[in-house]
């Protein structure tokens, strides 16, 4: 079994077994992000994908989940996930879901057959990161995505009976562009319907770009105070038709919450306006910032 470089995954594919189906990110140009920034994007060859699979198989009894990664494994061409997949099935009938991270524009570039054939052979959800709803802010952070392809890429996927899970980030506009991220983001989810949302809040590491802008003063990151205004402003603003599993529990965020809009929309106001107003713990990953 081999991994290439840092291996990153969602918080709730933590317990899943991750094969690296491509290395790095085939856009790699958000300027928050320095996850793959070292790591040149390439597909790993089918023949070294299915002898990690066959090792995980002798190695692990049991294995529930699966993700694919790295930053956007649903790039590769439908035919070559088709057989990953059916490898997979062979391998490891037990499995339930396989996951998978997707860029908007991997998902427009799949027909709605091809959605559903990966469906049907086994991916269960996709994680997208949509970051904003605002047009502006998608453009300053070079996402490579407009809102208006964000929320076709979410509807297609969950039309094919993929879960989705929609990523945004708090403090992304910075106190200047916070409410128009916010309102925006917040209307992002209420027209795209994702499965899930989650906000995840900015940090920036080096060597993104944004790291370089935070520590010469360009771009001036939220407080804590305006993150938690910021995170109920989107809230808000989400007004959806169908369930929509909302959380903040990544590790970056000040304040874990989490439900079902619509109905556990007002207690989640009510948590982040008594956090605002009451203050509360800060989490390990805040604890000495
Ligand atoms: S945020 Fe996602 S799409 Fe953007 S560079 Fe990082 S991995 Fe790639």
């Amino acid at each position: 079994m081999h991994y290439y470089g840092d291996v990153y995954r969602p918080p709730s594919e933590a317990y899943s077994l991750i094969i690296q189906v491509t290395l790095g990110c085939s856009s790699n140009t958000c300027t928050f992000c320095s996850m793959y920034r070292n790591k040149p994007f390439r597909i790993r060859g089918e023949a070294e994908i299915f002898r990690d699979l066959e090792e995980c198989r002798a190695a692990i009894p049991r294995v529930d989940r699966i993700f694919l990664a790295d930053g956007d494994a649903l790039v590769l061409k439908t035919e070559s996930l088709v057989r990953i997949l059916d490898r997979i099935a062979a391998l490891f009938p037990e499995c339930e879901r396989v996951g998978i991270y997707a860029t908007p524009k991997d998902v427009i570039r799949k027909s709605p057959e091809d959605l559903e054939l990966l469906r049907e052979k086994g991916v269960r959800i996709a994680y997208i990161g949509a970051e904003s709803g605002s047009d502006t802010v998608l453009r300053d952070v070079q996402k490579g995505a407009t809102r208006a392809e964000i929320i076709e890429a979410i509807r297609k996927t969950e039309d094919a009976g993929i879960a989705t899970s929609a990523t945004f980030i708090v403090g992304l506009a910075g106190p200047e562009g916070s409410e128009d991220h916010a309102r925006a983001s917040g209307s992002l989810i209420s027209e795209a319907e994702p499965s899930y949302a989650a906000l995840l809040t900015l940090h920036s590491e080096p060597p993104a770009p944004l790291y370089y802008d935070i520590q010469s003063g360009k771009f001036r990151r939220l407080t804590v105070a305006q993150s938690l205004a910021e995170t109920r402003l989107i809230l808000e603003n989400i007004n959806v038709t169908k369930d929509c599993v909302f959380r903040t529990n990544h590790a970056s965020n000040y304040l874990a919450l989490g439900g079902t809009l619509p109905q556990d929309k007002p207690r989640l106001l009510r948590q982040l306006l008594r956090a605002e107003t009451e203050g509360f713990a800060p989490r390990p990953y805040h604890r000495g910032l």
